[in-house]
């Protein structure tokens, strides 16, 4: 089994949705993408908090086989993230994001993280995935969230990072921004042009496309009422990585398995409120989920 590298943000986020306001709750992408890819290998975090952070969840982590060396803590406040969800949570608008010791976030890879074979660059600046990626020696794969916020305001340094990134990891409203196409088909085909040479397209309720050369799958969503969305982005990619990392090969069948296995830690993140649903859940939970998966789409040809 090999370890996987998780940099990203770790945050404190205050959400509003139709339950009501939950404010200062656990959250930032590396955060929901470590404690994803937990379950299925040993995870490196790279990140920086403040002081206010509490040491409890880092403690939390640590016990979950997450490796906390790299999560720097600096003077000053913890991003922190404030987001309204509309009623139906499709959507939501981002009303705070106040950077706090995350503005002078240079992350640096302690020397025995430098050559994990499999490194998830979560969602912060393209600038600064690009200097994760200057560091690491020689990963087996690499996979790279971003966003529209990245999209619009640092295209050229996007651009530069796609065509060192072996997976992008994207969800379908960003990939058309990205790409400039609405169709799937021609979405897939421009942005695999981009540099990496699989992506996987989000879309929430309905699913995920995964697309490595023939290799073309599509996984369902699993039918549940959501209570939080927040963070299911970054729980898929941990998961779909940290399964990757487990069987330590990108084999046509292991990435579809990983789609599969990425879906089934999203769809148990989306149950509960930031971290919480994540941090009550069992490895046995998320193999009965797979096989509900499974009979999802199981059908008799004929
Ligand atoms: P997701 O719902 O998967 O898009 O991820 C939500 C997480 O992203 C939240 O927990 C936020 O703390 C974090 N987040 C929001 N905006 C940013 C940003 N500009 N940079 C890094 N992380 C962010």
């Amino acid at each position: 089994m090999s370890s996987m590298l998780v940099v990203g943000s770790v945050a404190f986020d205050t959400l509003h949705n139709a339950r009501g306001s939950f404010p200062k709750v656990i959250g930032g992408s590396a955060t929901y993408a470590s404690l994803a890819g937990s379950f299925f290998t040993d995870v490196q975090l790279v990140g920086i908090v403040g002081r206010d952070f509490p040491d409890e969840l880092v403690q939390t982590m640590r016990s979950r086989g997450i490796d906390c060396d790299g999560l720097e803590v600096a003077d000053g406040p913890t991003f922190h993230w404030e987001g309204q969800y509309t009623d139906d949570l499709t959507s939501r608008t981002s009303l705070k994001t106040e950077l706090g010791v995350f503005a002078d976030f240079d992350p640096k890879i302690p020397e025995r993280f430098r050559q994990t074979p499999f490194v998830m660059l979560g969602n912060i600046a393209p600038e600064l995935q690009l200097s994760v990626l200057d560091q690491v020696e020689r990963p087996k794969l690499v996979v790279a969230d971003t966003m529209n916020f990245w999209i619009d305001g640092a295209r050229p340094a996007l651009e530069k990072l796609l065509r060192g990134v072996d997976v992008l990891v994207i969800n379908e409203e960003e990939a058309r921004q990205l790409s400039g196409h609405h169709h799937l088909v021609r979405v897939a085909s421009a942005l695999l042009d981009m540099g990496p040479r699989t992506l996987v397209i989000k879309q929430g309720e309905y699913g995920a496309w995964l697309f490595a050369g023939e290799n073309i799958f599509n996984a369902p969503a699993f039918l549940l009422e959501a209570v939080d969305p927040t963070g299911a982005g970054d729980a898929f990619a941990g998961g779909f990585l940290g399964y990757v990392a487990r069987h330590g090969n990108t084999e046509p069948e292991t990435l579809r398995q990983a789609v599969i296995y990425g879906s089934a830690v999203a769809s148990f993140c989306v149950e509960g409120i930031a971290v919480e649903r994540l941090l009550s859940l069992s490895r046995e939970d998320i193999v009965l989920r797979v096989q509900r998966f499974r009979d999802l789409v199981d059908f008799k040809p004929v």
